[in-house]
């Protein structure tokens, strides 16, 4: 039997997600039934635009005696404590084909988006935020000149929540000589679509979600914000580039100003969403570094931010998640028609003004 959405949106069911090919399950029947889990700590913004304690404010030390300079605009430097190193010898390990490992090579780095502490995307200005997304690409195509690296990864941990040590605000850039498994699994899949249609998954993607209008939030020329058809965490979304390019060196200028501009956006409204300096992991996947053309590869960006509920309910990836497939309760359309409905106007601004 064919379902058309309203009946999908009162159905148990599970939902296809292209890029991994992986099932995720939707409970919707579920979402009245009462919390009595976990509650998180209330997080409270950092007041102070610079902490001597914090080795991420201009002019600080660091660990191993390195010093973080009185920089201006956005700052890049080797992670202190790298998780991979650029120095070591290929190397494999295997026996009979189940104890298998090998080497891998790496640049593990920090970029602050801004000399003042306290200050988070969603409260930059453009011109703030052009400046990180420069750095951004500069770090992107600079990296990817290494010889021997395949797949850079960027990255922005933001919270308590989500293990980010520091308030002040930064992401991360990995480097590696191999692709990690997420990008493998998209390129797989982007790959095998492009084989079989002759088109690129995520522009088909995209033109589906404009035509149904069902789970957009916002959108500007170059980028459109959307909750996917198969979201895990209660408020994921993907960032889409309108027109089909690879990777963010493909950006021309207009672009990377409204790159800034969406990202703002949506960090935004997440804010709003429960007046709280809301949690997440956001980064870019984009076409592997190794000198050949992925033409399947369609730039992009995930949040997965963790907050169900309120500014203390968050969700958890245990038993059924771990052990079988992920599940939720709240359907993606629900969620984004509750971040569509929310404000553009940081709930910070409305107070003062
Ligand atoms: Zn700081
Ligand atoms: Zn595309
Ligand atoms: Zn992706």
């Amino acid at each position: 039997m064919i379902m058309n959405l309203e009946k999908l949106l009162t159905t148990p069911h599970k939902r296809f997600n292209p890029l991994l090919r992986e099932w995720v399950l939707v409970s919707p029947q579920r979402t009245e039934r009462p919390w009595q889990g976990q509650v998180e700590r209330l997080q409270v913004a950092p007041l102070v635009t610079y902490d001597p304690n914090c080795y991420l404010c201009p002019g600080s030390k660091r660990a191993r005696g390195n010093q973080t300079p009185k920089y201006a605009g956005t700052y890049t430097f080797d992670n202190d404590f790298s998780a991979l190193l650029s120095e070591v010898e290929p190397m494999r390990y295997e026996q009979d084909g189940l104890l298998v490992a090998q080497s891998d090579q790496g640049i593990c780095r920090v970029l602050c988006f801004s000399p003042r502490h306290d200050l988070t995307v969603p409260r930059m200005n453009a011109q703030e935020l052009r400046g990180v997304v420069d750095a951004w690409t500069e770090q992107f195509s600079s990296l990817a000149q290494i010889p021997w690296v395949r797949y850079v990864q960027i990255f922005e941990n933001r919270g308590e929540l989500m293990g980010a040590s520091n308030p002040h605000p930064h992401g991360q850039i990995w480097a590696n000589a191999t692709l990690p498994n997420l990008p493998a699994r998209e390129d797989e899949s982007l790959n095998a679509y492009h084989a079989e249609k002759h088109s690129c998954l995520l522009c088909d993607y995209l033109q589906l979600e404009l035509q149904r209008n069902e789970r957009i939030v916002c959108q500007n020329d170059a980028f459109v914000v959307l909750v996917p058809f198969w979201a895990v965490w209660p408020f994921e979304t993907l960032v889409l580039s309108k027109r089909h390019f690879a990777s963010i060196d493909q950006l021309n200028s207009d672009e990377r100003e409204l790159l800034g501009d969406i990202l703002r956006r949506i960090t935004i409204r997440y804010d709003n969403l429960f007046e709280t300096a809301f949690p997440y992991s956001m980064g870019f996947h984009q076409r592997p570094t190794d000198r050949q053309l992925h033409e399947a590869w369609h730039l992009h960006a995930h949040y997965l931010p963790p907050l169900l509920r309120s500014a203390t309910v968050r969700k958890f990836m245990v038993g059924y998640e771990l052990l079988a497939s992920p599940q939720r309760d709240i359907t993606p359309e629900s969620a984004s028609s509750r971040l569509r409905e929310t404000s553009e106007t940081h709930y910070l601004d409305r107070s003062a003004s």
